[in-house]
């Protein structure tokens, strides 16, 4: 699909903002509306991080689903309602899914948390009460079949994402990127984020124990999971988009 960046983010992300409180409930609501069970991962005076789950009819396939550690990165807590409100799971798989875990991001539209921490570095000695918490959460859940992480980037040309499959497993990434492309531009760019990609597909070959600054990805493929997709919507793009970015990259790979 061809569409042309909007251009307005310069050196940050200044698009659309959300109201994450209104989103949330209406999170919530929709859950409990088919059948999710709701528990806070973690809770201030001032917000509540969620965490939903529901278990599937003969279930074989366990899925996690995470977004909004990222505090200005809307599409991800708004795909992650989307997907509540269409309710179409196939029924086999058992789901975890985290709506928000930096609602006091997108509070101040911020990346990071009230305190400046970048959450998504914080996984390897976390010392941030809100990734203690999430960890200490994602200790008591089973190992995943498959994680996903959304996300968005404000400077990319396209929807991309990074691929950990380190069992060399049947790839996802392939049939996400041909499904978004229906739906939104990819970054063909073949470098993303210092990293070589290939038609929006990007394999990083680092050992996470060489990195210092682990995000959440690493602890999942590290600890839960053998085969994660971290999903990038493009930020400098319409915010419906960005959401059917997401929304169809999430869809394609429960379906499979
Ligand atoms: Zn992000």
């Amino acid at each position: 699909m061809h569409m042309q960046r909007l251009g307005k983010n310069l050196g940050s992300y200044l698009g659309e903002t959300i109201d994450i409180r209104a989103v949330l409930r209406d999170v919530e609501a929709a859950a409990q509306m088919s059948g999710w069970t709701s528990e806070t991962i973690y809770e201030t005076s001032n917000f509540k991080i969620p965490a939903l789950r529901r278990e599937g009819l003969g279930a074989s396939r366990k899925i996690y689903i995470s977004t909004g550690i990222h505090g200005d990165e809307p599409a991800g807590p708004l795909a992650a309602l989307k997907l509540l409100q269409e309710n179409d799971w196939p029924t086999n798989l058992d789901l975890w899914l985290c709506p928000c875990l930096n609602p006091v991001g997108f509070q101040l539209n911020s990346r990071a948390n009230a305190k400046g921490f970048d959450l998504n570095r914080s996984y390897l000695n976390p010392v941030v009460e809100e990734t203690l918490a999430h960890i200490a959460w994602l200790e008591q859940q089973p190992d995943f079949d498959l994680c996903m992480t959304l996300h968005e980037d404000w400077e990319s040309h396209g929807f991309y994402l990074y691929e950990q499959n380190p069992d060399a497993r049947p790839s996802l990434a392939e049939k996400m990127i041909r499904a978004v492309e229906r739906v939104c531009p990819i970054d063909l760019s073949e470098l993303i984020e210092g990293r070589p990609a290939q038609n929006g597909i990007v394999r990083p070959s680092i050992d996470p124990r060489s990195r210092p600054d682990w995000p959440e990805a690493f602890y999942l493929i590290t600890h839960k999971t053998r085969q994660s997709y971290t999903l990038e919507a493009p930020s400098d793009f319409p915010i419906q988009t960005r959401v059917n970015a997401l929304v169809t990259a999430v869809n394609t790979a429960i379906n499979f």
